[in-house]
């Protein structure tokens, strides 16, 4: 079947350098791959059979005056970018791979060469821009097929092609998530074959395919693929052992793996945050090493959102995940994901709700939204439920936020304003003063407001036995 595809208008100008300089060209890789199948995408590689830092260079003008282009040397690739496109040169090459590294010895190769190395057969798809056959597709593989068929599949033989490159065990699990796609037999049985090969493979990269795993719309399906391969249990050990039901005497607990993962797919429905993602798929991390087994109660994870949250730390430096606010910010949604939840089961007071707002500040709507989430029973009457709860919960945080603006706190009185009043210098007696204050607030006892305020902290002075210094 002869095909022809509609490539982008700025590829004119760069054929036509590539027919001046009489060297050939193709649109490669994942370029063609989602053009096919309709998904955007500006970023586009152009593999050179020639001397690619010059067709860069020469198309870089072609394409209109001030058009930057980044020549890398070492790599004799180059890179122009225009406001639409990121578009990379790289000349043709062969690949060979010794088993310490997955950095290959690299020669210039032909077309079929460079089509060989690639990592799936709807990744090797190209698309020639040369004069005599612009448009058409080179499919050496029948990667058009597997497009179809929703396949991933190696060009070459499975083991070779993913010892060669461990990354690439986890990209064929981060495309059957993103495109909802099925890793061929054969190839899956490589990946679990071979998975220990992926420690060579750093952090970082790992890391880097499993946020695009949960950027996808149903990170379930690379997560499930990640613990059936077993790679799971090297690179994330914490998440693997969530998986697993215990019975004693007759009562089990749920699989928390699979609870974890359904609460992942619900939040993906809410939310692009790729951080409240992340505290999805830990919020219930510490329920293995907080499980107990009670003779009346049943099965009980006491404390496990408190030792959850301390985990993170270790899990986000293990991952090479960026030990900043964000951090911070999972931590506290897994501190606080059963907050709502228990708010919804009992009465809803005021003093609770304040208590809420006060602790998660402007992360409430997200926490609000991970709770939902969370709520995956399969019963229905409890299902409505919780949901009315949440509702009413919402509407409490609205009416309280209104009235008592808890949200992003300051003490109506200062620690300073203590000092000053009572000559203190700093010390426990103005903290003493301030938390009761706080604590006063959040009870209701007092208004958020200056003057009651002022008040209440006078009544607790004296009660230490201070008294206002004289002006
Ligand atoms: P995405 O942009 O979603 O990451 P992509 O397929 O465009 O998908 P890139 O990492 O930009 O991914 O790679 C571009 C192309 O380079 C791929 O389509 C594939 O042909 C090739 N490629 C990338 N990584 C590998 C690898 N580890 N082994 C073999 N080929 C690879």
């Amino acid at each position: 079947m002869s095909r022809n595809f509609q490539l982008p208008e700025v590829i004119k100008p760069i054929a036509k350098v590539c027919q001046e300089h009489h060297v050939d060209a193709y649109v490669i890789g994942g370029f063609v791959r989602d053009l096919i199948l309709n998904r955007k995408s500006k970023d586009l590689d152009i593999v050179v059979l020639g001397d690619a830092a010059k067709i860069a260079t020469a198309a870089a003008k072609a394409i209109g005056p001030n058009v930057p282009v980044t020549v890398f040397k070492n790599f004799g690739t180059a890179m122009i970018k225009t406001d639409e496109w990121e578009i990379e040169f790289v000349g043709a090459r062969k690949e060979s791979y010794n088993p310490d590294s997955r950095k290959p010895t690299v020669s210039t190769g032909t077309l079929e060469d460079d089509q060989n190395r690639r990592d799936f057969t709807i990744n090797a798809l190209a698309i020639s821009i040369n004069e005599n056959n612009y448009g058409a597709l080179l499919d050496p593989f029948q990667g058009l097929t597997d497009l179809e068929h929703k396949i991933i599949r190696t060009p070459l033989e499975p083991e070779i092609t993913y010892s060669d490159d461990p990354l690439r065990m986890m990209r064929a699990i981060r495309f059957a998530a993103q495109l909802g796609f099925t890793i061929e037999k054969e190839s899956f049985d490589a990946i679990v074959a071979q998975r220990d090969r992926i420690k060579i493979i750093s952090m970082e990269r790992v890391a880097e395919e499993l946020n695009k795993m949960l950027m996808s719309a149903k990170p379930s399906i690379g997560f499930d693929l990640l613990f059936k391969s077993g790679l799971l249990k090297i690179i994330f050990p914490a998440l693997h052992n969530l998986h697993g039901v215990d019975t004693i005497n007759g009562k089990s607990h749920k699989d928390n793996f699979y609870h974890t993962l359904e609460v992942l797919d619900n939040i993906c429905a809410t939310t692009d945050n790729l951080w409240l993602r992340w505290a999805a798929l830990l919020h219930d991390i510490a329920k293995p090493p907080t499980k107990r087994f009670d003779p009346e109660h049943g099965w009980t994870f006491h404390g496990h959102e408190d030792k959850g949250s301390r985990m993170v730390p270790g899990i986000f430096r293990d991952l090479k995940l960026p030990m900043n606010e964000k951090m911070k910010y999972v931590q506290k949604l897994v501190l606080l994901h059963l907050r709502p939840i228990v708010l919804a089961k009992s009465e809803v007071t005021d003093s609770a709700v304040r208590r809420l707002l006060f602790e998660a500040g402007d992360d409430i709507d997200d926490l609000m939204l991970l709770c939902s989430a969370d709520v995956t029973t399969k019963n229905e009457f409890k299902q409505k439920k919780y949901k009315a709860n949440f509702e009413l919960v919402k509407q409490k945080l609205i009416e309280v936020e209104e009235k008592d603006s808890i949200r992003n706190w300051q003490p109506p009185i200062t620690g300073e304003h203590i000092m000053e009043t009572f000559n203190l210098s700093p010390g426990r007696e103005v903290g003493i003063i301030k938390n009761a204050i706080r604590e006063a607030i959040l009870d209701g006892d007092i208004p958020n407001e200056f003057e009651p305020a002022l008040q209440y902290m006078l009544l607790k002075a004296n009660e230490l036995g201070l008294t206002p210094a004289k002006k």
